[in-house]
């Protein structure tokens, strides 16, 4: 995972997911294929989570828009935020 000041500085939010290869995708890319069909998941400590296209970013204020997040009851360490950065 990695993240990207916000344009205001105030935070950093998700920029981009790997996957066990080499290659790392956009947010946008992410969004894109969720919308076509493809299943993301996260994969921490063993524990993975569904990751689905969100409003927008959690950060009060930010207006980032369309966003991904994994489901509530994910575990912290499986928490998009918290994933391992690449
Ligand atoms: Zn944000």
């Amino acid at each position: 995972m990695r993240k990207a000041l916000s344009a205001d500085a105030t935070h950093r939010h998700v920029s981009a997911l790997c996957t066990a290869g080499p290659i790392h995708y956009d947010l946008q890319e992410v969004i894109d294929s969720i919308r076509e069909g493809e299943r993301w998941r996260t994969l921490a400590d063993g524990h993975s989570a569904d990751i689905h296209i969100a409003g927008a970013c959690p950060h009060d204020g930010c207006t980032l828009s369309p966003y991904i997040a994994t489901d509530p009851g994910s575990t912290e360490s499986n928490n998009l935020e918290n994933l391992h950065r690449c």
